[in-house]
Order: structure tokens, then C-alpha cells, then sequence
């Protein structure tokens, strides 16, 4: 992937266009990628990861409102601006599909396409790689700025995928930089000792969730990611039994995913407090695997009860037969060993029926389910989207 921070993707069927376009960005200070149809459109969202894209709503094959659509369903995170020559009626209807799909809409850039207005515009969405401070972090907490997003984990049940349980993931709704990715700060919460106080607030809004969904009747598990940092406070299983206890959940409910590096770390501590975890009936799930640095022996030297196969696998396994037989076999691992096992990064139907057939006991991705608002969980789950297993 290239990695300058600013990627601009253009579409249109027009190649002046595209061509003027492309020349302004990239004397503006971007690094460009030109699409005139669908197909070059879908194949530069996923390799090149565009920051922001330039639409026409108007394209010979594919309309740009199915191209919209599209962009909802794969979660983009780019800045999206339209551009057309139709009417402004027509052109706020698009944007508010895109919002509702939960884009980032930008507005638009009006045709005939005028070259102050388009340096402008890009002038204003380029983005210089800021990164957020400690202190902004340490007031988001205290600001109620973070916020949690669940994402659908599904499983088998009557030979159709249905939710399971969600994975609780930090976002930051950041005053100036908008909504804020984990990638972004974690690591930064854990070299300033801010993921404890991240890791508290995300624990306390899930299960709190959780307790609210039982309530409604939406019976589910949810799966929080802790950070190294945390499997060293001796007293971090009490702790979490007596809040499931304070919203009367039994443990089971709660899945804790550590990665392969922490549970790397001192590991007679990290044993015996995963081990006490376990005993509570907490569910222990060994992240990422198959990415960084992998033991194999963390499998059994810690009480693990499932294995999380990474998401860059996942993402794969429609068009890499090594992919599919890395999955496969991890899965007959994990399973000789008495773990579940689930896929992340499921993104297609090809994928989805791989690892039925293979069977991974979990799946979870984009093709299910992305991360979304607690809102919109039960909905979900009384109505799965109709994913008919294939087997
Ligand atoms: P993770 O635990 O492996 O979470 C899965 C990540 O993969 C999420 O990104 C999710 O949005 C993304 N994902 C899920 N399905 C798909 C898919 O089909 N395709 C693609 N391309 N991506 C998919 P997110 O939310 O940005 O989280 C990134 C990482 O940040 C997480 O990876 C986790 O390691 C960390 N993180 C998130 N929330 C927390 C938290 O509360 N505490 C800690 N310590 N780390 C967190
Ligand atoms: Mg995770
Ligand atoms: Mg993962």
C-alpha cells in the first residue's frame, strides 16, 4: 500500500477530467489514483485505501449511488466529495445516503469543475498527519469522548448464521479530528498508562450494554480486547466478577482477547492471572493469530479457550489457496486442543462458505456484520441478514 498520509482516489468516466484532477492533487500534495469504471473503482478502494475520493454520481455502467452503497458496505474510512453537474436536491439525497450508511461526507464539488475551487477544496481535506496528544486523550476520557462500537460475531445456528455475540471496540469522537480509530491510540494509552482508564471505560459501557440488551431480551456475549498492560494486576479478576455481579451477568458472558506479544510477557504472572480468569468461567481468546510474533506453546502453556484467526487472513481467503490452507489447519489445531476457533475479516460469500466448510465455530467481518452503534445490534439479531450456511 502506498503511505503517504494523503491518498486520493478520483472517479469519473471523463478521462480530462480525471486527468485534470489527478495533476492539481498531485501539485496540492497528494498521492492520486484515477478510476473511469466500477471494476478500476473496487480494486483501488482495497489496495490503495484512498483518504479521500473524488465521485461522480453520474457513470455510464455503475451510478455513483451504488458505488456509495458500496462504500458503506466495506466501512471505507476515506472522505468522500460528489461530484456532478446535477441539481442540489439531487446531490444532498446522495450525501445523506452516505451518511446513513455511516460515511464520511464531505460535500461537493460542483461540474464544470473549476481549478480555484478544486484547490481549494483539496486544500482544506489534506490532512497533515496529525496524531492526537496525551492531553487531548487524558481530557477525551474525562470529556466522555470515547465511545464504543460493537461488532457482530456470528455463529451456526440451524444451518443459518446468526449473532452470537458482539466484540467491543473503542472509538474516539475526537472535537477536530472527528471519529478516532484504536490504531490511532492505543498504543499511545499504553506507553503513557491511559489504557487502564481506556481499558475500565470500555469494560464498564460493554457490560453495562450487555446488561441492557438481556433486558430487552437480546441474550449475547460480548468480547472485549485487553491490552497487555492489564494481565499484570493481580486483582483484575475480582474486579470483574463483581461488576458482572453489579449487572447480575454470569461470567461466561464476558470473552477477554489478548494478544499472542502480551501473553508473551512475564509469564508466570500473565499465568496465573488468565488462569484465574478461566476458573472465574471468563472466556480467554488469544487475538490476531497467525500475524507478529506467533507461539505456537502460548496455545497450551495458557489457558486459552479460543483462538482468533487474524483478519489479514480472513481477508484472503477468497483468492489465495495458501490463505485457505492456513486457515484450515489452524483451525484442526485449535480444535485438537480443545479451543473454538473464530475468523475475522470475513468480507465475502466465498469466504463465509470456506470456513463453514472448514469449520471455524465463529466468523466475524464485514460481510456480517461491521462495527456499529449499540442501537442497532438487536435489530440484527432478531432479523440476521439472510446468510443461508451452504453446506
Ligand atoms: P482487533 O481486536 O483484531 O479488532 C478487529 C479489527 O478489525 C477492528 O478494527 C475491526 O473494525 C476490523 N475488522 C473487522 N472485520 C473486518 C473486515 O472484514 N475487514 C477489515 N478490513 N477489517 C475488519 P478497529 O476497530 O479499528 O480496531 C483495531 C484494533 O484496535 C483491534 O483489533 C484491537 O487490537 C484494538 N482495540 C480496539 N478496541 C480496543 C480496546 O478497547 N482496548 C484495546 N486494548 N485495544 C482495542
Ligand atoms: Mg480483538
Ligand atoms: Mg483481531
Amino acid at each position: 500500500m502506498d503511505n503517504s498520509a494523503n491518498r486520493l482516489l478520483v472517479v469519473d468516466d471523463q478521462p480530462d477530467i480525471l486527468d485534470f484532477v489527478g495533476q492539481v492533487a498531485e501539485s496540492v500534495g497528494y498521492s492520486v489514483r484515477l478510476a473511469n469504471d466500477a471494476r478500476q473503482f473496487r480494486d483501488a478502494v482495497r489496495a490503495f485505501q484512498p483518504t479521500l475520493m473524488i465521485l461522480d454520481l453520474q457513470m455510464p455502467q455503475t451510478d455513483g449511488i451504488e458505488l456509495i452503497r458500496e462504500l458503506g458496505m466495506l466501512g471505507t474510512r476515506a472522505t468522500i466529495l460528489i461530484s456532478s453537474g446535477m441539481d442540489q436536491r439531487v446531490l444532498q439525497s446522495a450525501e445523506q445516503l452516505g451518511l446513513s450508511h455511516g460515511l464520511k461526507m464531505a460535500g461537493f464539488l460542483q461540474k464544470p469543475i473549476m481549478l480555484a475551487d478544486l484547490e481549494a477544496i483539496l486544500g482544506q481535506h489534506l490532512c497533515a498527519p496529525r496524531v492526537p496528544t496525551e492531553e487531548e486523550l487524558r481530557r477525551a476520557i474525562d470529556r466522555a469522548q470515547l465511545l464504543v462500537h460493537y461488532q457482530p460475531k456470528c455463529t451456526l445456528r440451524d444451518g443459518r448464521w446468526a449473532v452470537a455475540g458482539v466484540e467491543g471496540l473503542i472509538r474516539w469522537e475526537h472535537p477536530e479530528l472527528g471519529l478516532v480509530y484504536p490504531d490511532a491510540f492505543i498504543s499511545l494509552a499504553e506507553k503513557t498508562g491511559l489504557i487502564a482508564a481506556l481499558t475500565d471505560f470500555v469494560l464498564q459501557e460493554g457490560i453495562r450494554q450487555l446488561g441492557l440488551w438481556r433486558a430487552q431480551g437480546t441474550n449475547l456475549d460480548l468480547s472485549v480486547n485487553l491490552s497487555p498492560h492489564l494481565v499484570r494486576e493481580l486483582d483484575f479478576p475480582d474486579r470483574l466478577a463483581d461488576l458482572m455481579r453489579a449487572h447480575q451477568l454470569p461470567n461466561s458472558r464476558l470473552m477477554l482477547e489478548i494478544t499472542e506479544t502480551a501473553a508473551l510477557e512475564d509469564p508466570a504472572r500473565t499465568r496465573d492471572i488468565l488462569t484465574r480468569l478461566r476458573v472465574k468461567d471468563f472466556g480467554l481468546s488469544l487475538d490476531d493469530f497467525g500475524t507478529g510474533f506467533s507461539s505456537l506453546t502460548q496455545l497450551y502453556r495458557m489457558p486459552f479457550n479460543e483462538l482468533k484467526v487474524d483478519k489479514s487472513l480472513g481477508m484472503e481467503l477468497h483468492q489465495s489457496g495458501e490463505a485457505r490452507t492456513i486457515v484450515r489447519s489452524l483451525i484442526d489445531l485449535a480444535h485438537n486442543l480443545g479451543l473454538r476457533v473464530c475468523t475475522e475479516g470475513v468480507e465475502t460469500p466465498g469466504a463465509l462458505a470456506f470456513l463453514e466448510t472448514a469449520g471455524s465455530d465463529y466468523v466475524q467481518g464485514y460481510y456480517l456484520g461491521r462495527p456499529m452503534a449499540a442501537t442497532a445490534i438487536p435489530p440484527l439479531v432478531a432479523d440476521p441478514p439472510a446468510l443461508a450456511a451452504t453446506a
